[in-house]
């Protein structure tokens, strides 16, 4: 029991670090991130201890692993259902606020015949920050950024 208790034990708090990190936070951290915050608390732990943990949480269903467009896998302390917007500009991701978009999944279908097991929908828009910069230098920049 000793030595192995002893590895359990420190696994179990290397996991429970990265997940009160996580859940500190609603900037929707990258794997990086997450490596930065919790090296404060573990200066030991590795960033392939960080990305180990965050992808056991994902799949217990503890945290959600976010797979939007134009970056890196982040990363959501928040396991509800609920949807997200993406600055086209910085690329910060933010809870989306408003009605509860829910396609109903079994309804949908495709002309070759997939079995439709899930959908991905991504809000994206442009930040504060990068709003107020964008009106400083409005005259100058007109963009529909490829939508
Ligand atoms: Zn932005
Ligand atoms: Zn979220």
């Amino acid at each position: 029991m000793g030595d192995s208790n002893g590895t359990t034990r420190r696994n179990t708090r290397q996991r429970q670090v990265v997940l009160e990190e996580l859940r500190n936070v609603t900037s929707h951290p990258t794997a990086a991130e997450l490596y930065d915050m919790a090296r404060q608390r573990l200066p030991k732990i590795s960033i392939a201890t960080v990305y180990r943990n965050l992808e056991l949480l994902a799949k217990a269903g503890e945290i959600t692993k976010l797979e939007l467009g134009g970056g890196e896998a982040r990363f959501d302390g928040d396991a509800s259902q609920h949807h997200h917007i993406r600055c086209t500009q910085c690329d910060r991701v933010e809870d989306a606020l408003g009605p509860a978009l829910q396609p109903n999944v079994p309804e949908v279908t495709s002309p070759s015949g997939y079995e439709v097991t899930g959908y991905k929908l991504e809000f994206v828009g442009v930040c504060p920050d990068c709003r107020n910069g964008i009106e400083n230098t409005e005259s100058i920049q007109t963009r529909s950024d490829g939508l």
